[in-house]
């Protein structure tokens, strides 16, 4: 049987990361992704939008900035950097984060495509992982588990035929098609669908946009306020106990869930300009709806919802509905295996090194960046802070300081 010190579980940018950080240990080492290739959230690549954080939140860089990995690294090798300078951007294209990835994947010989990870079994030196690829199944033996399977569409179960967000590439021809479309969601991904549709109508098609929140919401991005994405205050959110971490995580919706404010006013330019040769507006946008079920009969969606507040009915009919209802996180069910110490249904404890708490010691140790906002608040899901927990994950499991945790403090007192 094959040995290893860590396995890596999923192939998304957070264990891609770690691969790439991996290369300056001596440890033992792959990572299984079932996919057959490296691609990020394809459905989502529209052409225009770009990264929510900075180019030089990559796969390394805050770690290690000489790593063959980089982003300026990409671009040299692309060729890119002249051009890159010259447009003076630091939030690069969502499809050009997607090559950067492929690109890194292609440099690592530690990545195994087209492997699934079926299950995981406690044993006594750490655990046996069974892997199926190419109709094969074969077992193999580590000491550490990373566990980087990302999330999957969550859509509310009253909600029939809908198509999600992450989808929408693959159905943006036929939308285009229809002639009466809804966007229900208020989030980052529910206004680039809105938009991206808008841009494309015709006189004639009528594209509606519908929320529960209070108002069309901009994303906060305060300075100051981006100081959550630190160390310190991960560190802070993380000792706070589990009701006060609930509430904190609440009160960053905003964050969270608000939308870019270029898109908020490319939105709006969008809808000007349609009415701008006098032609009424076709579209409707609701705020304060929550919608309770999409049903779908005879090729039509009924949408059906509660108007807060005024507790008036919402009834309208679509030939199609985008949901951008958000993801959950993917938890595989071999893991309920392992003696896990829950903090709520669904949350497991994670130490501040982002080790899973077990009820019993166990010589093998499972490492999460999958699972986190409960434990790790809002920028769990941060990509620019994927890389100290990369960091700080392989400093433990080499047991020395491999990457020393060279973070700046924020102005902000946590
Ligand atoms: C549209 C969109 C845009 C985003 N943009 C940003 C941004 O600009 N900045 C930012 O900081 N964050 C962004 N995020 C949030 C977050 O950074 C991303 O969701 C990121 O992809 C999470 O990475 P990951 O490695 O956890 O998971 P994923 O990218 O979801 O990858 C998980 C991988 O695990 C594989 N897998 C699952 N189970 C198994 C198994 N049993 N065996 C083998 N392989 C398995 C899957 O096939 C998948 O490839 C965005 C999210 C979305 C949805």
């Amino acid at each position: 049987m094959e040995r290893y010190d860590f396995i890596a579980i999923g192939c998304g940018p957070y264990n891609l990361g770690l691969m790439a950080l991996a290369e300056k240990t001596g440890l033992r080492r792959v990572c299984f992704e079932k996919r057959q290739e490296m691609m990020w959230h394809e459905g989502m690549l529209i052409e225009g939008m770009t990264m929510q954080t900075h180019y030089l939140q990559d796969l390394v860089s805050l770690a290690d900035p000489t790593n063959p990995c980089s982003f300026l690294n990409y671009l040299h090798e692309t060729g890119r950097m002249q051009t890159f300078i010259t447009q003076e951007q630091n939030k690069i294209p969502r499809t050009e984060y997607n090559r950067y990835l492929r690109w890194a994947a292609e440099r690592l010989s530690t990545i195994r495509f087209g492997h699934y990870v079926s299950d995981v079994q406690v044993v006594e030196d750490g655990f046996v992982v069974t892997v199926e690829s190419g109709g094969q199944t074969t077992q193999v033996h580590t000491t550490s588990l990373v566990l980087g399977t990302g999330a999957e569409p969550d859509v509310p179960s009253g909600f029939e035929q809908v198509i999600h967000t992450s989808d929408y590439l693959t159905y943006r021809d036929v939308l285009r098609d229809r002639y009466r479309v809804a966007v229900v969601g208020s989030g980052q991904s529910a206004a680039e669908v809105f938009l991206d549709l808008m841009r494309n109508a015709t006189d004639d098609q009528r594209i509606d946009w519908i929320t529960r929140s209070n108002h069309f919401e901009s994303l906060e991005s305060g300075k100051l306020g981006d100081e959550i994405f630190s160390v310190d205050y991960v560190d802070y959110f993380h000792g706070l106990p589990y009701d006060s971490r609930q509430e904190l995580l609440r009160s960053f919706e905003r964050f969270r869930h608000g939308v870019n404010p270029e898109t908020m006013t490319s939105i709006y330019e969008a809808l000007y300009h349609r009415t701008a040769e006098g032609n009424p507006e076709r579209t409707e946008m609701l705020t304060q709806v929550e919608v309770e079920s999409i049903s779908y009969d005879w090729l039509t969606h009924r949408l059906k919802g509660t108007k807060q507040y005024t507790h008036e009915v919402v009834e309208k009919e679509y030939d199609l509905v985008v949901v951008a209802t958000g993801y959950r996180p993917v938890v595989p069910s071999f893991i309920d295996r392992l003696p896990i110490v829950w903090e709520a249904e669904g949350e497991w404890a994670v130490d501040e090194t982002y080790r899973v708490v077990m009820s019993e010691s166990l010589h093998g140790q499972l490492f999460t960046h999958t699972n986190l906002e409960h434990s790790h608040g809002p920028a769990a899901t941060n990509l620019g802070m994927a890389v100290y927990r990369n960091a700080l994950m392989l400093n433990e499991m080499s047991k020395s300081t491999v990457y020393p945790i060279k973070h700046q403090k924020p102005f902000t007192t946590f």
